[in-house]
Order: C-alpha cells, then sequence, then structure tokens
C-alpha cells in the first residue's frame, strides 16, 4: 500500500508545479506536519472538553486557529512559513501549558518534538531555528526552577495527571518516530522525483519531438553497445523524394503529417531489432543487426515498394503518396562515421539515377 502511495505521489510531483527540491520537501513535510498536528489538537480539545477545563480547550482552539492560517498558506505555497508557525504555535502552547500546569506530566515531550523537527525539516533560515531551539531550553529552565519551588495554578487529580503524562509520552514517541519516518519518506520521494526528472530531461535530449524516434544525438551512444558478437552489421539511410515540393504543395503541416506517418511505417515494417533514427530533416538512418548487405537490400527494398503503393491519410490533404530513396554500406563498429558516409554516398547514387530506389 506504501508503495503504490509512493507511486501515485512521485507521478503526481512530477506534474506538479513545485520544481525545486527544496520546495518540494518542504511541501510534503507542510502536508504531513498539519496531518499530524491538527488531529492531535482536535483530540485535546475535546478531551479537555469532557474534563470542563476551560483554559487549556481555550489553548486549543487558538492552535486550530493557527493551523487554519497554516493550511490557508499551504495553498499559497508558503511553506517555510507553515513550518515557523507550527514550531512557534507548539512552542507558546507546550509554555502556557507548563505555566499553568507544571512540568509534572512529561509537557517537556512536545518541547523535544518541536526541537527534533527544526533539527530535520528546513524551516526557516538555520538562525531562526536556531534561535527557537534556544528559547524552548530557556522555557524549560526557568519553568523548571520555577516549580521546584511554587506549586502551579492548575493542579489535575493523580488520575487525571497520570493520564495525560501517559498521553504526552506517547505523542513524544510516535511523534518522533513520525518525524524520522517522514522525513526519511521525504527524501526517497525527493530524489525519486528527481531521478524522474532527469530521464524525462534525458528522453527529451534524444528524442525527436515530432516522430517520437531517437535523434541523431543519440547514434552515437547507442554505436557504443553495439558488439562485435552481434553479427553482420548494416546502416541504411532513407529520404524522402522530392520533400520539398510535398511541401511547397501541401503545406508544412502535411508535410510533418507524412513524417510523423513515416517513422510509424517504418517502425511496423521493421524488425524490433532494427535500430530507427530521425537523422536529419526528411531522412532516416536504421541500423539492421545480423543481416547481410543482400539481406538488408532485400528488406529496404520491400519496404521501399510497399510504401509507394501506400495511400497515406492526411488531415490536411486528403490521401497522397511518396516514395524514398535508400542507401545502404556495411556498418564498421570501428569506425561508424566512414560507414554512415559510404551510406550516404549510394544514397546519392540512388538519387542521381532517378530516385524511387535502393542502392548499395
Ligand atoms: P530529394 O528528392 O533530392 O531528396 O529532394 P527533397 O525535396 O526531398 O530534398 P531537399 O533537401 O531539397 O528538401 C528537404 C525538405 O525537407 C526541405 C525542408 O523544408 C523539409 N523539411 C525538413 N525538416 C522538416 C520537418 O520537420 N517538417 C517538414 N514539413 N518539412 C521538413
Ligand atoms: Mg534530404
Ligand atoms: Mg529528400
Amino acid at each position: 500500500m506504501l508503495n503504490k502511495l509512493r507511486t501515485k505521489l512521485i507521478a503526481k510531483l512530477l506534474n506538479q508545479s513545485v520544481q525545486q527540491d527544496d520546495k518540494l520537501s518542504l511541501y510534503l513535510i507542510s502536508y504531513a506536519s498539519l496531518l499530524f498536528c491538527i488531529p492531535i489538537r482536535i483530540f485535546f480539545l475535546i478531551f479537555y472538553l469532557v474534563q470542563g477545563i476551560t483554559f487549556l480547550v481555550v489553548l486549543n482552539c487558538e492552535s486550530l486557529l493557527a493551523y487554519t492560517v497554516a493550511l490557508l498558506l499551504l495553498k499559497r505555497k508558503k511553506y517555510k512559513f507553515i513550518g515557523l508557525i507550527i514550531a512557534i504555535e507548539a512552542t507558546i502552547y507546550a509554555s502556557v501549558w507548563a505555566y499553568m500546569c507544571g512540568i509534572s506530566s512529561y509537557i517537556a515531550g512536545h518541547f523535544l518534538l518541536i526541537i527534533v523537527m527544526l533539527i530535520l525539516f528546513p524551516y526557516g533560515t538555520a538562525k531562526t531555528r536556531k534561535a527557537i531551539i534556544l528559547l524552548i531550553f530557556v522555557v524549560i529552565t526557568v519553568l523548571g526552577l520555577r516549580y521546584a519551588y511554587t506549586t502551579p495554578s492548575v493542579v489535575f487529580s493523580e488520575r487525571l495527571n497520570h493520564f495525560i503524562t501517559m498521553i504526552n509520552i506517547y505523542i513524544m514517541f510516535f511523534g518522533i518516530i513520525l518525524e524520522i519516518s517522514i522525513n526519511t519518506f521525504v527524501h526517497l520521494i525527493v530524489s525519486r522525483v528527481k531521478e524522474g526528472r532527469l530521464t524525462e530531461l534525458t528522453s527529451q535530449i534524444y528524442t525527436d519531438p515530432l516522430t517520437s524516434l531517437y535523434n541523431r544525438r543519440y547514434t552515437q551512444i547507442y554505436f557504443n553497445t553495439l558488439k562485435p558478437r552481434n553479427g553482420y552489421i548494416c546502416v541504411a539511410i532513407l529520404d524522402i523524394d522530392n520533400f520539398k515540393l510535398i511541401n511547397d504543395t501541401y503545406g508544412h503541416p502535411c508535410g510533418d503529417e507524412i513524417l510523423v506517418f513515416l517513422s510509424n511505417f517504418l517502425q511496423n515494417s521493421l524488425r524490433k531489432t532494427d535500430r530507427i533514427f530521425r537523422w536529419g530533416g526528411e531522412e532516416f538512418l536504421i541500423i539492421m543487426e545480423n543481416v547481410t548487405l543482400n539481406e538488408a537490400q532485400i528488406v529496404i527494398d520491400k519496404l521501399r515498394s510497399k510504401l509507394g503503393e501506400t495511400e497515406i491519410t492526411t488531415k490536411q490533404k486528403g490521401t497522397l503518396s511518396i516514395t524514398i530513396t535508400a542507401g545502404i554500406a556495411p556498418f564498421d563498429l570501428t569506425n561508424s562515421d566512414a560507414s554512415i558516409e559510404a551510406a550516404d554516398k549510394n544514397l546519392y547514387i540512388g538519387k542521381r539515377n532517378g530516385k524511387n530506389q535502393v542502392v548499395i
């Protein structure tokens, strides 16, 4: 279930407008902190209402008011303020509580939670966070000294004090576990989102946006993955005949449609192992493994003849057809440039000899 939640969250965050990583972690932490704090305050509000301790009911109402402001700030993406509101509100809450009721019921656990939060999560500047931590130490010391000599104004019955102590220990115990887990979870999510963005970016760099085929940039990377054990390798360069005329006659958008059609046609007609690249404007480069030069010629020529007989339905200009010319050469792993150049030369021989043909 946690995995599903993680996957959903990562997918959502990849489309999120929160792009910077520190903002992303603050966004997640703000949500998590409010999800943890609000139910606790509601619980205490009801608890003290039932116990009839008016000033603690008012204190919890004030806390809930602060969280409402924090929720509004969450909508406005003011994450740093949310952290400060939570830290300051919790410090005031625990201080007032301890001032009125004493420190015998583990209220210090609340302070500990705030300190851990300020250490783990990057709310505010380091200076602000250090200042709040210092303030907490001063408050604890002052209250500690005060109650060494005086009795608090609100004294709970022994049973109630015992119960509140137990709840405070639970809050401290589970709160710290939760804070550490949230911190780990958030860092994991942030690193996954970073990885996701990197993959997206890499795929954008290496693919052609129009046809979604690999682009010229990717060829060298792909060539490096080819191994001599792959047997005989051939390289083919295909070029659409008179494409300029098609553009001039039917318009550029129609030309684009034809390019998309041809890229799909190539992918559907060739083997899965044949790698197709958009080499230039209307030129495609194909790397075919485990084929001899003659076999490659037969395959590409079949493809050429099938394409010539295919009626292409365009959104822009109805049906039309195209022809291609191709040049093929053996692919030398140690000299890819020379191999491509040889295929290119054959392509131009085909163009000179009247187009719509395959030359080896
Ligand atoms: P040939 O038969 O000798 O190959 O002639 P050609 O007209 O196909 O070749 P030429 O190199 O003269 O023209 C290629 C044209 O391809 C010119 C350019 O406008 C067009 N082109 C390049 N990229 C794109 C693209 O992404 N979309 C469209 N629609 N046209 C493109
Ligand atoms: Mg060309
Ligand atoms: Mg052309």
